[in-house]
């Protein structure tokens, strides 16, 4: 029903008309052009189509982002009151959720995920990121501390935003990873220069104007697009900037925190992942197996947490893998912009070609393609949803992360635990994980075993605004969202005072 608000008058359209524009830089509260003068295309992945064209920001747009974003840290944005900025960032919300049809209609003209999912699932959640630290906003407290040297003393401890921070982000949720980073940022009173995704610029653009109309001062919020070799690169190693934070492949955070060395910023990486599903006998199998096909492609796979190794115990294997092979056939492929769509294209050319690169590797190794595995015969970039049999965990698609609606399936034996905790442990990832069981006490031994940011049990992919995320091992440093993430935008302060 919301759907067809989308399509309604006004609202797709002023999506659309946002996205055919040239735009540029989002600079201290204005348009800039860029100094070189580029422009990159955004294309559209469902049919290859350029969509519109953002600047190329570069070395030098990203030092004018920087002043802008220093002055305003240091201007107005300190002079607020917490409940001004609780209010700015809540008006945010708001203004995200009345614009919700056309930030919607932008999300999968330049991603290609369903509108459904952009519209009742990615773009509610944004705006839901945004209320919840809006409320933390006034919620900064500090400690006392009872100290035993002798004589008197007062102990306290402050806590004060960090100052100018970098965000990169990703194109696979380009409103909720925008959210997960902006909004504890601004809670906390930190100033920002975001560089969103090459692929998936114009979203970005849209909320930072929106949140200029809730009342951001100039500067607060910076918008540099462009590619990440040359600003996303320049962010990284600029000495003006206090903190970065970054979403993305395991790759390019080690390439960032190598070039955050140099003036030591503070650095939080939310990386890649692998995770394990991991059916026990016991579990409601329809629910498993729904669960683990949504698991493995929803956002077509292009998601952190996606289910890529699932691990079934050998008594339900045949079922299990012969249902998630069912319910990926069933999934209605086309151009996310379509509301029948429930299976869209992957983000780009390259994307694709990565993807069937690794399939073939493993097939090349023995690995046995028991569904899809083929791009469908028609324009842009898609790949049919696919589990891979007879893999071994030294293969390149059960170590590498896919990024596409791809997994393979592993049966197992034992009725203890320890094996498949091993197996599913079998990797330099540690972000996400699901068990499907209706038996308590394996479900919480089994939670303890994994090394993994997140257990999900009985469910996939489930994440809410107070439920902090990020990874163990290769998968990253810190935590996003909850409580925890506030912890990254602000650094604490002690106080001593002898009282004479
Ligand atoms: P990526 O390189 O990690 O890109 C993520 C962000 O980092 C983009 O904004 C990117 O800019 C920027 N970036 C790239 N190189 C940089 C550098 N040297 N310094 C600073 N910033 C830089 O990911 P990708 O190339 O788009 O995708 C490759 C693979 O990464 C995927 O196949 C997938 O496995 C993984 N990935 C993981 C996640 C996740 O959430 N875990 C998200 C996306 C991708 P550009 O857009 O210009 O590259
Ligand atoms: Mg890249």
């Amino acid at each position: 029903m919301i759907i067809q608000d989308v399509a309604a008058p006004g609202q797709s359209g002023d999506g659309e008309a946002f996205v055919r524009r040239d735009h540029m830089l989002f600079i201290g509260g204005k348009q800039v052009p860029p100094v070189s003068g580029q422009m990159l295309d955004v294309e559209d992945p469902s049919s290859g189509e350029v969509l519109g064209r953002v600047a190329e920001g570069d070395k030098a747009d990203v030092d004018a982002a920087v002043m802008a974003a220093r002055r305003a840290f240091e201007g107005p944005w300190s002079e607020m009151s917490p409940s001004e900025r609780s209010r700015i960032i809540w008006r945010l919300a708001d203004l995200i959720l009345d614009h919700a049809g056309e930030l919607a209609t932008i999300n999968t003209l330049e991603n290609g995920k369903p509108i459904g999912d952009s519209l009742n699932g990615e773009v509610p959640f944004t705006a839901d990121v945004f209320r919840y630290y809006a409320g933390w906003a006034t919620k900064l407290n500090g400690e006392t501390m009872t100290v035993s040297a002798p004589g008197n003393w007062h102990t306290y401890t402050r806590r004060e935003p960090i100052g100018v921070t970098a965000q990169i982000i990703p194109w696979n949720f380009p409103l909720a990873m925008l959210a997960w980073k902006v909004a504890p940022a601004l809670a906390t009173g930190c100033t920002i220069v975001l560089k969103p995704a090459e692929q998936t610029p114009i979203g970005a653009l849209r909320l930072a104007e929106l949140a200029m109309e809730a009342g951001l001062p100039e500067g607060v919020l910076n918008v540099v697009t462009g590619y990440g070799a040359t600003a996303g690169a320049a962010l990284s190693a600029h000495p003006g900037v206090d903190k970065i934070a970054f979403t993305g492949s395991t790759a390019t955070g080690r390439a960032i925190a190598t070039a955050a060395i140099g003036n030591l910023k503070k650095v939080s990486l939310e990386l890649g992942g692998k995770a394990p599903t991991i059916i026990l006998p016991d579990a409601d199998l329809d629910m498993a197996i729904a669960g683990a096909a949504s698991g493995s492609f929803f956002n077509a796979g292009q998601s952190c947490g996606a289910g890529t190794r699932l691990y079934v115990h050998r008594d339900v294997y045949d079922r299990v893998v012969e249902g998630v092979a069912e319910q990926g056939a069933a999934m209605q492929m086309g151009a996310g912009i379509d509301p029948a769509t429930q299976l869209g294209p992957v983000v780009s050319k390259k994307q694709q070609s990565r993807i069937f690169r690794i399939l073939e590797e493993g097939r090349d190794d023995g690995a046995e393609i028991v569904c899809g595995g083929f791009a469908p015969n028609r324009e842009g970039y898609f790949v049919s949803p696919t589990i891979v049999g007879n893999v071994r965990s030294s293969m390149a698609v059960m170590r590498e992360e896919v990024f596409g609606p791809v997994v393979c399936a592993i049966p197992f034996d034992d009725d203890g635990l320890d094996e498949v905790a091993r197996a599913a442990n079998d990797t330099e990832y540690g972000l996400a994980s699901a068990i499907w069981t209706n038996d308590l006490s394996k479900a919480h031994r089994l939670a303890a075993k994994i090394k993994a940011g997140t257990v999900w049990v009985n469910t996939h992919n489930f994440n809410d605004v107070t439920m902090p995320f990020g990874g163990f091992k290769q998968s990253g440093w810190g935590r996003d969202l909850g409580a925890q993430a506030l912890d990254l935008y602000t650094e604490t302060k002690t106080v001593a005072m002898r009282l004479p």
